[in-house]
């Protein structure tokens, strides 16, 4: 049995990116494989949950392609994947067999909407835990659209047994709030003739509607109703799916509930029916900010940036409850670490989820030594608590969530917290173990914060905050720029970031997974595929991709790869945030082609920094690297998207004739009258 091992840890300092979205995935999948035409998911979240879907529409004749399926089992399976499904324009085929859901509610739940309606005999199963879950409560509303669906006993318990036809379209207001029951009605009413209509007294996420509308479907919302036409067809997109709040929720809170954190969490779905926790993270006096840098049609997405404190209590409940359901683990673990006795109520749905949270939750937060009294619909917990490790293992009950709460628990808790039976946190969140491991090692990237500290008798003007000054500085290969902005971020205690090292370390992955760089398709798609985090230790910034630290950097076949990959539109444009973001964390000096012209626009502190060729050339030559320094620059130079150029407003500074001493002090004179200094 797969376990976490977890002891307590220092603040982080670091970014990092969560998988694709589960709910939106799973919807992805779904309306593509009905849809006309042939779409292209990027950011699909290769969980066990979500693959579960995947498979049931093979099952079902439709085709859908994974660059290297073998890989999306093992212990490195990459999280995200692009696929594309070719649609099947609505002529799904009736599986050979029953269709296994796995663990996945969503799966079952939703499926069984779309099934009703489809001219054939199918059968849902799940595992042990989805077996003990109601499906009732899709099985009424249909049923009452002409659906012949059963499941065993009282609770309409899985297996479901479905004979598809003909359906007559309803006006169903749900008596639970549940975005599957909607879901589940208005993937049947697609198939009706006439108009479906959902009411939902309380909203629930809406990512069905969402995904209806980037696939060309009309569905409209008037009040609390949801209306749709029947008979209509989806036509095929491209899409991406944004990383998943839910899973971001476990490191928002590891950040929040510690002082001196300051976490980023990078491309992030922030749909308003999802951002709760944010909402109840303030009320618990954490410092969150949100800026949503997607918007339109589809899922909102953006950045979170969080700032660790001390907690207070809260009451959550009410309205809000569907949209913190997921994170209600979590949030119970912030809660043990907050001032106060904060109270969860209304939230029985809890108690049928993958496993009843409420008793999974106060038992695990009673064993780390938490005072918790359970409801029947949430829990009050007493807190601040001065949480152990427990005697024994915490349990999981093969929920992802319950593990991954128990993780986070255990970085607080003095000792060594065991979380034992966590193969399940693969059904929403492959990968999370790693991202644990950097959590645990916090101490070690911890205080580079940019401070206003400096070198040698340069000082930060004393009102200058701590993070989001960003010295610019831009130039072409090996004019000396990075020996510059290195001792420049030394002299004034910033964080030195070398953005060229971003695109090296995919250029790396590229030439190392045998990818023409050349080839814009294949090097975007396997992109995809890439986990890059950004972080920093002892000044200088770090760099991982897909968990490992990125090196052999300044490799002759990075020198010739690197240019073709930086001038592919879309790598430029994953980039971009993960640059941006260094500025949240801390005080930086980056330097790069683009860095004054495109990255950071806004920053008064711009400097270009030159040679003559043939220095260039000699310099290369001295550092024993095989590098075509020319064929580089005319490469940067004449791309499309931000190529290298001297920023509006850039100081200019040839290099050729001076020293790092003398060109670090002519920025710092500058950075003086500038008043950025004294
Ligand atoms: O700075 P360095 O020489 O390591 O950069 C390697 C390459 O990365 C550059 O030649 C350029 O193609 C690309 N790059 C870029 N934009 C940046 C930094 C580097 O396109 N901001």
């Amino acid at each position: 049995m797969a376990e976490f091992r977890v002891r307590s840890a220092k603040p982080i300092a670091c970014s990092v990116t969560v998988p694709g979205d589960k709910s939106i995935s799973h919807r992805s999948v779904m309306i593509a494989s009905l849809a006309d035409g042939v779409s292209r998911i990027d950011g699909f979240l290769a969980s066990e949950d979500c693959l579960a879907t995947m498979k049931a529409f093979r099952a079902m004749g439709v085709r859908i392609d994974v660059p290297d399926e073998a890989s999306l089992h093992g212990p490195d399976q990459p999280g995200v994947v692009s696929i594309t499904v070719h649609g099947s324009g609505g002529g799904l085929h009736a599986p050979a067999g029953p269709i296994d859901c796995g663990n996945s509610g969503t799966t079952m739940r939703l499926m069984s909407g779309l099934l009703a309606a489809q001219p054939f005999h199918t059968e849902l199963f799940g595992d042990a835990s989805l077996s003990r879950r109601p499906m009732k409560r899709v099985i009424a509303p249909l049923s009452l659209m002409g659906a012949r669906i059963s499941g065993q006993g009282e609770d309409g318990l899985p297996p479901l047994v479905i004979e598809g036809g003909a359906l007559t379209p309803i006006h169903y207001r749900l008596p639970v709030a549940s975005a599957q029951v909607k879901s589940a009605v208005l993937l049947a009413g697609l198939f009706c003739e006439g108009r479906t209509v959902v009411t939902e007294p309380v909203p629930t996420r809406d990512h069905t509607e969402r995904m209806f509308e980037v696939f060309g479907i009309a569905v409209r919302r008037e009040g609390d109703d949801i209306l749709l036409e029947g008979g209509q067809r989806p036509v095929a997109r491209d899409f991406t799916v944004p990383g998943d709040i839910s899973s971001a929720a476990f490191w928002l809170v590891a950040a929040a509930a510690q002082p001196g954190s300051e976490l980023q969490v990078m491309n992030v779905g922030l749909n308003p029916t999802r951002t709760g926790i944010l909402k109840v993270l303030a009320r618990m006096g954490a410092h969150v900010q949100e800026i949503v840098e997607t918007t339109g049609r589809g899922e909102p997405a953006g950045r979170l940036i969080v700032r660790g404190g001390r907690l207070r209590a809260t009451t959550i409940g009410g309205a809000e409850i569907p949209n913190v359901i997921d994170e209600l683990p979590i949030l119970a673990v912030a809660a043990a670490l907050a001032e106060g006795t904060t109270v969860i109520r209304d939230a029985r749905e809890l108690r049928v989820k993958e496993t009843d949270r409420i008793a999974a939750v106060a038992g695990n937060l009673r064993a780390m030594g938490v005072t918790v009294r359970e409801r029947d619909d949430g829990m009050e917990i007493d807190g601040p608590a001065r949480l152990h490790a427990p005697e024994r293992p915490l349990p999981t009950f093969g929920d992802h969530r319950i593990a991954m709460a128990g993780a986070i628990a255990g970085l607080f808790a003095e000792g060594e917290t065991v979380v034992a039976g966590v193969e399940c946190v693969d059904t929403s969140y492959p990968g999370f173990g790693r991202e644990l491991a950097r959590f645990q090692a916090g101490d070690t990237v911890a205080g580079a914060g940019g401070s206003g500290r400096s070198g040698s008798g340069v000082q930060l003007r004393p009102d200058r905050p701590a993070c989001g000054l960003v010295v610019a500085i831009d130039g072409p290969a090996a004019s000396g720029k990075s020996t510059v902005a290195r001792a420049l971020a030394r002299e004034l205690g910033f964080v030195h970031v070398n953005s060229g090292a971003i695109y090296r370390a995919v250029t790396r992955a590229v030439v190392d997974a045998g990818i023409d760089p050349e080839q814009a398709p294949a090097v975007e798609a396997h992109l995809h595929r890439l986990r890059i985090e950004c972080g920093h230790r002892d000044g200088e910034a770090t760099i991982e991709v897909n968990g490992a630290v990125a090196d052999h950097l300044d490799a002759a076949e990075v020198n010739a790869a690197v240019s073709p990959v930086a001038r592919i539109p879309a790598v430029r444009a994953a980039l971009y945030p993960l640059q941006r973001g260094y500025a949240a964390l801390a005080n930086i000096v980056m330097e790069g082609r683009d860095i004054g012209s495109a990255i950071f626009p806004e920053t008064p502190y711009k400097y270009y920094i030159d040679a003559t060729p043939e220095v260039r050339a000699q310099r290369r030559a001295a550092q024993g690297l095989a590098d075509s320094v020319a064929q580089r620059d005319f490469q940067d130079r004449t791309r499309e998207v931000a190529p290298l150029r001297q920023a509006e407003g850039a100081l200019v500074i040839d290099t050729s004739d001076l020293g790092v001493g003398e060109v670090v002090s002519r920025i710092v004179e500058d950075l003086r009258a500038r008043e950025l200094v004294v």
